[in-house]
């Protein structure tokens, strides 16, 4: 619902249904699965969002793989805007290879995905709330947290046993929890996009293009989702970039699709290092908040489903122990650390790797993948046959290599 400058609304329900379980702060997909879990474990949940409207502003090229997004919700048709089938690679100098990838995921409508997944954990019996703002989290009395609300002109503190900060990569939760949220420059991917109109995709073949004057340490990406329509952005590295990460795509679309309309533009930023702690005291954090998305791509919906998964389960069965303590609420740490944390920490030291790399880097490696995916899809190749053909190729990669193995 829009919101209107003469109706802040009067409605102070969410003071008076203090104390809850679990507030989860911030409606994007992992608060909304974090909220989903600890409901479904039987814990009293208030999801808040501090926007109108859930899924909007949207800052996402809405790239996701279909058998991991079936991990952990069944897929409405509605959330579809366009397949992806496989990948066009560009090198810096504009040669392209085209990778097949048959069924292998989608480019989602995320204003519709993110608005359901709240849904759905509204049907697991969570309260959602938008238009509400956490401004603020404090230890309070009996074990209690505050967290102080805001909407509008309103303010109001709601108590709850623990709190789970699902507020995206600017993450003020783990801050006022006492966690050290801070991010250096060099730890960001810097992303602008805009969804055009007019341009000349090939559909259902999402486009990545690398190269130090197309977008510097990180990539320029293509995301077809129909009719003509796609989500064209630019990733840089802040500090190896020149410009801004605007005027790197200004020019991408300029020689790209001359002549395309810009139909909406978003700005946002990734999480390029993982952040070392996600639990404290009645403490939990999920998402981009936690920092979990891929360093290398910037991919974050499914590690935000992940995380907000496993967050909301362990929340819900801390609470029914009635134990909240961050040494009980290790076990998500432990847990993610174990089965995708690790897997991050050693994608976080590749980027390190990737920043590196030069445009004759490029072109070499697009060299291998050209010859390696000249036949059949790609589901028949070995991604560590990928891997392995790339480091044996150049003396430089064989040492690249076994300074990742270190
Ligand atoms: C340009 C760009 C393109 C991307 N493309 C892809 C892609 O193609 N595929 C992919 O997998 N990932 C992509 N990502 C990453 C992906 O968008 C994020 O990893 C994902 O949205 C993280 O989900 P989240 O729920 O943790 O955070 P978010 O989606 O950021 O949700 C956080 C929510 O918290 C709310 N909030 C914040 N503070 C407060 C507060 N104080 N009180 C109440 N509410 C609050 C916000 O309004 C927001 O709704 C992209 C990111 C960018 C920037």
């Amino acid at each position: 619902m829009p919101q209107t400058t003469d109706s802040p609304t009067r409605d102070i329900s969410w003071t008076e249904a203090s104390p809850h379980d679990c507030v989860v702060v911030g409606a994007g997909p992992a608060g909304s699965m974090a909220a989903r879990a600890a409901a479904e474990g039987g814990a009293s949940v208030l999801l808040i969002e501090e926007d109108w409207e859930i899924g909007v502003p949207l800052v996402c090229a809405e790239g996701v793989g279909k058998e991991t997004l079936a991990q952990f919700v069944d897929v409405d048709p509605k959330w579809v805007a366009s397949r992806v089938e496989g990948a066009i690679f560009v090198s810096p100098s504009g040669r392209r290879v085209r990778v097949n990838y048959p069924d292998a995921g989608y480019i989602l409508e995320r204003k519709v995905f993110d608005r359901d997944l709240a849904a759905l954990a509204a049907a697991a019996g969570a309260r959602v709330q938008v238009g509400l703002e956490a401004v603020g989290v404090s230890p309070g009395e009996n074990g209690l947290h505050r967290v102080e609300v805001r909407r509008g002109d309103e303010k109001g503190t709601i108590e709850a046993r623990l709190v789970i900060g699902a507020d995206g990569f600017r993450s003020r939760v783990g801050r006022w929890a006492g966690l050290d949220t801070r991010l250096k420059p060099g730890e960001i991917h810097s992303c602008v996009q805009y969804l055009v109109a007019g341009a000349d995709v090939e559909e259902h073949y999402p486009e990545f293009t690398a190269g130090r004057e197309i977008a510097p340490g990180g990539y320029a990406w293509v995301f077809p989702k129909g009719r003509g329509t796609a989500n064209v952005g630019v990733g840089i590295s802040p500090v190896t970039a020149k410009q801004s990460a605007l005027e790197y795509l200004e020019r991408f679309l300029d020689q790209r699709f001359p002549g395309a309309m810009r139909l909406e533009r978003m700005v946002g930023g990734v999480p390029a290092k993982p952040q070392e702690r996600l639990v404290g005291n009645g403490l939990l954090l999920v998402g981009d908040a936690a920092r979990v998305a891929d360093p290398i791509s910037g991919a974050g919906i499914i590690n935000a489903l992940a995380s907000g998964t496993m967050a909301g389960q362990i929340a819900a069965a801390a609470l029914r122990e009635g134990d909240v303590s961050g040494r009980r609420l290790a076990a998500y740490q432990d847990e993610w650390e174990r089965t995708i944390g690790k897997d991050i920490r050693f994608r976080a030291r590749i980027r390190d790797v990737f920043l590196k790399l030069t445009d004759a880097d490029f072109e070499a490696i697009l060299d291998v993948g050209s010859k390696l995916f000249a036949k059949g899809d790609v589901r028949s190749i070995d991604p560590y046959q990928v891997v392995r053909a790339i480091i044996t190729s150049s003396p430089r990669f064989l040492k690249i290599a076994r300074h990742l193995l270190q």
